[in-house]
């Protein structure tokens, strides 16, 4: 029987109430009152539950799925401003005893190079990574107990952290691995980690199941309740994310949200981010071979119904998704975005021979620099921030400042002093030049005036030498 605050995985992703919630909301496509009704809610920015979110997605008046559209953009801008937080993802390896049939780490696939880097390899890795600018990554490594064990990851976030090269510094690692123990997630929690990331990729058991055929993935309960654990271990800061296009997408949104509500009814802190991944092109993996890709449009619509439906929780897109698609998704609802990123294991360090160990095809290859500099033409503050966790503002603190708006008087003067790191160290002529220019109006875009004042000296002592500073 549905119940939110279960700890048991069929309970809280029930799915009878996935089915009634989508029965439900069918009913009411063309219920004009009842969605204007869902619209009011949403405009108090409290956010919505997945029956609401529901009606919406499958809403057949065109003048409401517009307006979704324009309270999402509304609530991005409320909540986030125009703030972009960057970040890279790290392989560490593709070992991997699993069976996924959408993943090209998949056990059975001999045509790929395996590849698990040394700490001198990482060392590499992450001196490329921070000459790029990057301060922020996700490690992301295949489950295999022998290849990739707990201790390897940990030894593998002491180096990171450890590596100061120039004035680079990685500042907060996000950490993708397997469901594991509440033991191990313990141990993530001493190592410092930001946000523990581990995507659903579906919602649906049965489906689940057909899509993990071998390896401890296949446990659908124990993958569903590893927040749960994760969050036992001492970890608050968890975050979502759906595969868009392995299972149908209404099915797997609603999961998504009843995900949500259950971290936020049973362990007091909802999701720190929701991810919105969509299957890519990949060596042994054909997306065409799949049943329900996700059009762009409706991603579109996915996308700003997350937004309205959980405004406290940051958003992610990949370089997965084009260029085009990435500008879509910022006006809707994301937060976050990688930028130069490489998704084969080894891929930063210049010097190393290629290997065909990539996880996924990226759309958008821009390097960091380009990204940058577009997201200043398009009004964009491009965000090196990593000061709240650094902070101890995580988990239940995070997220009630968040709601209350508390943090994003923080967020602004970060986002521009990490910027300006980034412009002197990092930046080639014609960007450093650009984001100069846009730097005074950030500045003047500071509310609060102590704040303001802070952040233009030390912006001035940024540009003198001195580095990370943060409120
Ligand atoms: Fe392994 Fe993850 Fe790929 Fe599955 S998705 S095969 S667990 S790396
Ligand atoms: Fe994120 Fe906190 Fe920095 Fe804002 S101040 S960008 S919430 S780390």
């Amino acid at each position: 029987m549905y119940n939110k605050m279960s700890p048991k995985a069929e309970d809280f992703i029930n799915h009878e109430e996935i089915l009634d919630t989508l029965a439900y909301a069918e009913a009411h496509a063309k219920d004009r009152a009842l969605q204007e009704e869902i619209l009011e809610k949403g405009k108090k920015m409290e956010g919505l539950d997945h029956r609401e979110a529901a009606v919406l997605l499958v809403s057949e008046l065109p003048d409401v799925r517009e307006s979704f559209r324009e309270l999402a953009r509304a609530i991005k801008k409320k909540y986030y401003g125009n703030r972009i937080v960057l970040f890279a993802p790290l392989y560490l390896s593709n070992y991997c005893v699993n069976g996924c049939v959408y993943c090209p780490y998949h056990k059975e696939n001999a045509h790929i190079d395996r590849v698990k880097l040394s700490q001198e390899e990482i060392e590499r890795e992450v001196v490329a990574l921070q000459d790029m600018g990057h301060k922020r990554l996700a490690l992301e490594l295949g489950e295999d107990p022998v290849n990739n064990p707990i201790e390897y990851v940990l030894e593998s976030i002491r180096t990171i952290y450890g590596i100061k090269h120039k004035n680079g510094a990685i500042r907060r690692v996000n950490v993708n691995i397997a469901a594991t123990t509440v033991e191990n997630y313990r141990k993530l929690k001493e190592a410092e980690i930001g946000t523990y990331i581990l995507f659903q990729e579906t919602y649906h058991k049965e489906n689940y199941e057909k899509l993990h055929p071998k390896g401890p993935k296949a446990n659908w309960a124990y993958h569903t309740e590893a927040m749960d654990r994760a969050m036992d271990g001492g970890i608050d800061d968890v975050g979502l994310g759906v595969l868009y296009g392995l299972n149908s997408y209404k099915y797997d949104f609603i999961g998504q949200l009843m995900h949500a509500e259950h971290l936020e009814a049973y362990k007091g802190v909802g999701p720190h981010t929701i991810s919105v991944p969509r299957i890519r092109p990949a060596d042994d993996i054909d997306p065409d071979a799949f049943e329900n890709g996700v059009p762009d449009a409706i991603f579109e619509d996915i996308i700003a119904l997350i937004r309205v439906a959980v405004p406290y929780t940051g958003m992610i897109i990949s370089t997965r998704e084009s260029m085009e698609m990435r500008k879509k998704a910022l006006e809707l609802g994301v937060s976050q975005i990688s930028g130069g990123s490489k998704t084969s294991v080894g891929g930063y360090d210049e010097g190393r021979e290629e290997e065909n160990s990539a996880q996924f095809d990226t759309d958008d290859a821009r390097p960091l620099d380009e990204v940058i500099a577009w997201l200043l033409e398009l009004g964009y503050l491009p965000s090196f921030c990593t000061a709240c966790y650094r902070a101890g503002r995580t988990g239940e603190t995070f997220m009630e400042e968040v709601k209350n708006f508390q943090i994003a008087q923080f967020c602004q003067p970060n986002a521009i002093m990490t910027l300006e790191e980034y412009l002197s160290d990092y930046a080639t002529a014609s960007t450093r030049a650009l984001g100069e220019r846009r730097i005074e109006e950030f500045l003047d875009d500071v509310e609060r005036a102590d704040l303001r004042e802070k952040a233009r000296e030390n912006v001035a002592k940024i540009r003198a030498g001195e580095r990370d500073f943060r409120f």
